[in-house]
Formats: C-alpha cells, sequence, structure tokens
C-alpha cells in the first residue's frame, strides 16, 4: 500500500505546498489552518462485536483529526450502498453514525448516496471526510513542550518526536483485527473478543490539556508496528519499546498465537500511540488512566538516538527489530 501511494498517487498529486501536505503523509492534512481529513471504510463483516462500518466511520475520521491536535467540528458522509442492500441494516448503520456523533461531539453536515448494481461491492462502503480546527487544548499544549524543549511544528506530527519522548500507549492492542476476523471467519473465540472502535477525541482534549504531547497517532492498519516505523522514518529517530509493558488481553494473545499473528501488527480502531516530553509522561498517563477508553494505559518505551531502528526488547532480555508489516495480516477490518 505504501509503495502503490508512494509511487502512483503522490507523483501526480503531491506538492500544494499546504502547512501539512499530501506528501507527509500524516493522520491528515492541514491547508490554512483547517484539519481535512478522508476516510473509506469496507470492513467486512459490517457487523463485528464492539461496533459495525457507521461507528468506524465517524470514529476513523474523527481520530485522524483529533491525533494533529485539533478539535473535530463537523463531517461529511458518503454512502456507497449495492442494490438490495436491506433497509433495516441501513437504519441500523445510520443510526450508530448518529450515536458516534454524539458521543465525539460532532455533526455530519453534508453527504451523498450512490447505489450501484448487484454484485459490485458487498454490502455497503462508506467515505467520511472531516475538518478540525486549532483548539486551546492544542496552544496549551505546545506551551508546557516548548518548557523542556524546541519544538518548531505548530501540530502535533508525526516528525516530531525527538530522542528521550516516552511513548505511551492508552491500552491493550489487537482487539479491533481480532474481533472482526473471528466474526467472519467463525472462529470459536470471537464471542470473548471486542472491537475497540471509539472516537478518542474527548480524550486527546484532557491530556493535551496536561500538555507536553509532541506526537500522536491512532495505530489503526499495520498496527502498533506500522506506527512506530513511520514516526521513527520521519522523526529520524530510534524507538525502544518493552514487550512486557505492552498491553494485550490474554484471550487476543492467545487468538493470535493460535493465528501465527503478532499482535503488534493487529489494527486498532480505538487506541492512542502517544509521545510525551520525559518530564510530563507521568502525568499523562494518569490522565489517561482516568478516562474509561484510558484504563489500561502504559508507558511502552522510549525515543532515542543510539540506533535508527524501531527495537522491541522481550521479556527475557533479547532483542529484535520491528519491521514495518508487510502485507496485511489481517485485511479488511477498516
Ligand atoms: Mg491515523
Amino acid at each position: 500500500m505504501q509503495k502503490l501511494i508512494k509511487e502512483y498517487i503522490l507523483k501526480y498529486l503531491g506538492g500544494s505546498g499546504v502547512e501539512v501536505p499530501l506528501e507527509a503523509l500524516d493522520d491528515a492534512a492541514v491547508v490554512d489552518g483547517i484539519v481535512l481529513k478522508s476516510d473509506s471504510h469496507t470492513v467486512k463483516p459490517l457487523f463485528f462485536p464492539g461496533g459495525d462500518i457507521g461507528r468506524l466511520a465517524v470514529a476513523g475520521t474523527v481520530n485522524d483529526i483529533a491525533v494533529l491536535g485539533a478539535k473535530p467540528v463537523a463531517l461529511s458522509l458518503g454512502l456507497v450502498l449495492e442494490e438490495g442492500f436491506p433497509i433495516q441494516d441501513l437504519e441500523r448503520i445510520v443510526r450508530s453514525i448518529k450515536e458516534t456523533c454524539e458521543e465525539a461531539r460532532v455533526h455530519v453536515v453534508t453527504g451523498d448516496t450512490k447505489v450501484v448494481e448487484r454484485g459490485s461491492l458487498e454490502g455497503c462502503i462508506i467515505n467520511t471526510s472531516g475538518i478540525g480546527v486549532r483548539s486551546e487544548e492544542l496552544e496549551r499544549n505546545l506551551q508546557v513542550v516548548k518548557r523542556y524543549r524546541r519544538l518548531k511544528a505548530r501540530w502535533i506530527l508525526d516528525s516530531n518526536l525527538s530522542p528521550g519522548d516516552k511513548i505511551i500507549v492508552s491500552g491493550a492492542i489487537g482487539d479491533h483485527g481480532l474481533a472482526v476476523l473471528s466474526s467472519r471467519e467463525g472462529y470459536g473465540f470471537g464471542s470473548s473478543i471486542r472491537s475497540d472502535v471509539a472516537p478518542l477525541n474527548l480524550v486527546v482534549s484532557r491530556i493535551l490539556r496536561v500538555g507536553g504531547i509532541t506526537a500522536m497517532k491512532d495505530p489503526t492498519r499495520g498496527g502498533l508496528s506500522n506506527a512506530l516505523n513511520e514516526w521513527s522514518e520521519k522523526s529520524g529517530v530510534g524507538i525502544e519499546i518493552y514487550e512486557e509493558k505492552i498491553p494485550v488481553h490474554e484471550d487476543v494473545k492467545a487468538a493470535c498465537e493460535m493465528l501465527g499473528i503478532d499482535p503488534l501488527d493487529v489494527g486498532n480502531e480505538g487506541k492512542l500511540l502517544i509521545g510525551v516530553v520525559p518530564e510530563k509522561a507521568e502525568e499523562v498517563l494518569e490522565e489517561l488512566r482516568r478516562t474509561k477508553e484510558g484504563k489500561e494505559a502504559q508507558i511502552i518505551g522510549e525515543a532515542t538516538r543510539e540506533f535508527k531502528e524501531v527495537i522491541l526488547k522481550t521479556a527475557i532480555g533479547g532483542r529484535r527489530i520491528i519491521p514495518t508489516p508487510i502485507g496485511d495480516p489481517v485485511p479488511r477490518i477498516c
């Protein structure tokens, strides 16, 4: 996917010169002070333990805007439905979109609906786009960072990480990918694993109020492995993470072992990866743990100048390089 985007899309569409452009390949773009993001969702099945395509669509866009430090304000909704798509399923999805919007305090303000002939897609595809604006919390957060070190960027970007920054994950990883996979394939462990899909903008504004956050990402496709490698590459730092600190639910761990999948490579839809100046790491962690979504948060590692890669320190003291996942161990989960 990275190769496809770089060689066939950026080649033609980069070069806008806006503040955070397409070629930054960050979670969202910034144009004249407005954060802009677009996502298409093709999850299969449309309804899965813990969520559905509607909740996923809203949360996905809201979270990509929030992790730049912006406040999401409005969404657009593009629905592509297959001819004969059950009206009760459509209603269930739109109701879920409404509920998730209420949770995130955003509104759908424009949209488009198309019907395509039977057999051209499996049920429905949803595109959500959204805009976000600068917030007081973001300004405050940046002031706190500057008490401890230099930071030129006006937004929370993948390229902002510096050696010494602590890395926090807001909770257990792998739940979403495994929940979708198991409900799709009918594995026996399906019932115990639920997707974490949730809008995180209110959690983000709480931790920005604490301050000191330099980088933030929702580790969706490619999981923690992909997100950490993007940070490492764009910030030009190495990242060391500690295996025993990474929260993984027991049933997810067992399912991953059975399927030969690394939970680090599995997508999440309700988790934050946070880079924070070391002086504020404990406070950000405490604030996260006071929220429903961040109860299991942990400091899992730190950025370093000692090496250039993402390195996992295993529980028994070994070290291994964590590469960007090749291919997708769990396709069609978002
Ligand atoms: Mg993202």
